[in-house]
């Protein structure tokens, strides 16, 4: 174990230079400041374990110094322990109070010191560790957000995410009566992608496509990985109308797009279904997804690579 760095604050000679003597015999490394100014010097510049310091000095009291040592954020951390020969207990209770780790009486036991310098320095570890072991699980708190919010596929959110985040777009868009659209897409014909040219490939296809859908949308838009090959994609303050031109964007840059893995002449297809509020017949966000469903079958049964809005149903008064 390397030696212990002792800083002792200390004015009388005498009492510093006993101190050294035994602390040395200890095996401990000592500093020696004989005032407040060249005891804060010292810290400074050299690494310090521990801190012995004395109440009278002078210069300034061992509280001002010790609390100088306790805000400052290199310093903080070092454990100080108090030494003097005032042991009233409001001495004592103000030196704990300025940050002091311990406190001990003067005359102390030589043995006594050594034994409180090692509780003092194995407090610290233990705080080390802990401090450490905290930012390590923060870390991993962090990651397990990540990995619970995205798929592991493409990067997007998932499915669980997106519902989490579309539910407040929805509240929020319904309750200041501003448009909300919602679209959902699935890859035409992906099956024979992957009956062709394998799995991996289909993989690659899933990862590339997502990227392409993406960039063709704006940056408040907000873009899941639904299932499989369907994505599902939420747009703020857009309506029906508004919605046409990132459908026709999307569709236009899917059909365009050169899978790196495929055939230069293959080329992927998406079909979309659109639904958006206002609209009387959605009350829910579920619902929301569930109309955009809906125009996504028609959007396939229609002849794919297209994209079908959900429409008012019309009710037809002359009909009983
Ligand atoms: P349609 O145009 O009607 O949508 O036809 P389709 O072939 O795309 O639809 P279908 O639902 O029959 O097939 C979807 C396929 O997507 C089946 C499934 O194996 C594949 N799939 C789902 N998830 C993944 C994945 O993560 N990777 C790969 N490579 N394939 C996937
Ligand atoms: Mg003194
Ligand atoms: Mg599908
Ligand atoms: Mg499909």
């Amino acid at each position: 174990m390397s030696r212990t760095r002792i800083l002792l604050v200390e004015d009388s000679d005498l009492q510093a230079r006993t101190a050294i003597k035994f602390l040395e015999k200890e095996g401990h490394e000592v500093q020696w400041a004989k005032d407040g100014k060249a005891a804060i010097n010292l810290i400074k510049s050299y690494p310090i374990d521990i801190v012995l310091l004395d109440l009278v000095l002078p210069d300034m009291t061992g509280n001002q110094i010790c609390r100088w040592l306790k805000l400052n954020e290199d310093t903080k951390g070092i454990p100080i322990i108090m030494l003097t020969v005032k042991s009233e207990v409001n001495d004592k209770v103000a030196g704990l109070e300025a940050g002091a780790d311990d406190y001990l009486p003067k005359p102390y036991n030589e043995i006594e010191l050594n034994a409180r310098i090692y509780a003092c320095l194995r407090t610290k570890s233990l705080q080390d560790d802990l401090r450490q072991k905290n930012v390590q699980l923060e870390e991993l708190l962090k990651k397990v957000a990540v990995f619970a919010s995205t798929d592991y596929l493409t990067g997007l959110y998932n499915r669980r995410q997106f519902e989490i985040l579309l539910k407040k777009e929805y509240l929020r868009a319904a309750r200041y009566k501003e448009p909300l659209t919602c679209f959902l897409l699935d890859i035409d014909h992906f099956k024979r992608v992957n009956d062709t040219f394998g799995h991996n490939a289909g993989d690659v296809v899933l990862k590339e496509i997502s990227k392409t859908i993406t960039a063709s949308l704006r940056e408040i838009d907000i873009i899941a990985r639904w299932g499989g090959e369907e994505f599902i994609i939420a747009l703020p303050n857009t309506d029906k109308e508004g919605a046409l031109s990132p459908a026709l964007r999307i569709l236009k840059a899917v059909s365009e797009h050169r899978v790196s893995l495929l055939p230069s002449e293959e080329r992927i297809t998406a079909s979309i279904g659109i639904a958006a509020i206002p609209e009387p017949t959605i009350t829910t966000y579920e619902q929301l997804i569930h109309m955009a469903d809906e125009a996504l079958y028609r959007a396939k049964k229609n002849g794919r690579n297209r994209f079908e809005i959900h429409q008012t149903a019309m009710v037809d008064e002359t009909r009983q």
